[in-house]
């Protein structure tokens, strides 16, 4: 092939050759140029999130909102987590990202409090990095402090990876964080492989249920067997279970009929700007 060239390589020693490949190197590049630019977006506050509400079946009522990061690259539009956050995990950025992410949250959480809806919630997730430094403790409870907003407002949310990673690190930060008075969940769960005996082990208030298994769950089998297992699993260990990625009617009828009273997708709302958030609640009333 003309693109490969045959190179000997200094890290593997004396008859270690690696083809080297152009694409190689085009992607190396790639993800500096884009550590380059997360850092600067970092320091020119081209972060924001928009804030996906969840409903309560049982209340009809709004009880809370997602924070979901995105990248405001004004000139060039709106960037998903899906196009960033490996890298920013990768390069560690997403430390100080996640850090913002928190103390914004709480900000804003504290405004709606502020404007007369003081029931609601916040919840934000967090990366398996961020989960396992040490100083997260400390930047909850700055981001609380600093915001005034309770803590029974706050909830994080975890990937079943996240707390597995390192299962009896997890068991101690996450009793730390319960101590605090903040809420924790499972976020994407069904999807991980881990064991369901760490769901009594670890203190854990809701599991949100993925939203893969959510989809056509009103005529495709296999998901309706796997929503309603989790859905009772939850009831029997005296957790709470929200439904991801409720985009019809028809899902969200059979979730009602399965007694799954929160639930979170398109058919709700979609994820929004914070501006829009007042908006949003007001026209509920
Ligand atoms: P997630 O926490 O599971 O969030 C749900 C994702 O599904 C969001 O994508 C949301 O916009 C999308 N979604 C919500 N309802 C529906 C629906 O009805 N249909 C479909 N197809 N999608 C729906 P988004 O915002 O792109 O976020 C993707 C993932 O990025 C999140 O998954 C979360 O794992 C991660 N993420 C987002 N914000 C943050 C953050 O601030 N910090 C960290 N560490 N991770 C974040
Ligand atoms: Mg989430
Ligand atoms: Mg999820
Ligand atoms: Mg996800």
């Amino acid at each position: 092939h003309a693109d490969i060239a045959l190179y000997r390589s200094k890290a593997s020693g004396r008859n270690g050759f690696q083809f080297y490949n152009p694409t190689m190197k085009t992607y190396a590049n790639e993800r500096l140029d884009k550590e380059i630019l997360l850092r600067q977006a970092l320091e020119r506050d081209e972060f924001v999130l928009h804030y996906q509400p969840k409903l309560n079946l049982d209340t009809n009522q709004i009880y809370g909102f997602e924070a979901l990061i995105r990248w405001d690259q004004k000139d060039k539009g709106i960037i998903g987590p899906g196009a960033f956050l490996q890298v920013a995990e990768e390069t560690g950025l997403i430390v100080p990202i996640g850090e913002w992410v928190i103390r914004q949250a709480c900000l804003r959480c504290k405004a709606w409090h502020d404007a007369g809806y003081s029931h609601l919630t916040v919840s934000v997730n967090l990366s398996a990095s961020q989960f396992h430094k040490h100083n997260l403790e400390k930047i909850i409870v700055d981001a609380l402090t600093e915001s005034g907003l309770p803590s029974n407002a706050l909830e994080l949310e975890l990937t079943e990876s996240t707390v597995m990673h390192h299962p009896e690190e997890a068991v101690r930060t996450l009793q730390q964080l319960k101590k605090l008075g903040i809420s924790i969940s499972i976020d994407d769960f069904g999807t991980g492989f881990s064991s369901l005996s760490y769901l009594t082990q670890f203190p854990i208030d809701t599991l949100k249920i993925d939203q893969s298994f959510i989809k056509d769950v009103e005529e495709n089998q296999a998901n309706a067997a796997i929503a309603s297992a989790v859905i009772s699993l939850s009831h029997s260990l005296g957790l709470n279970v929200v439904a991801e990625g409720v985009e019809k009617e028809e899902e969200m009828q059979f979730l009602r009929f399965r007694n799954c009273h929160f639930v979170q997708g398109y058919h709700i709302a979609k994820p929004m700007q914070e501006e829009e958030v007042f908006v949003f609640l007001k026209q509920l009333m």
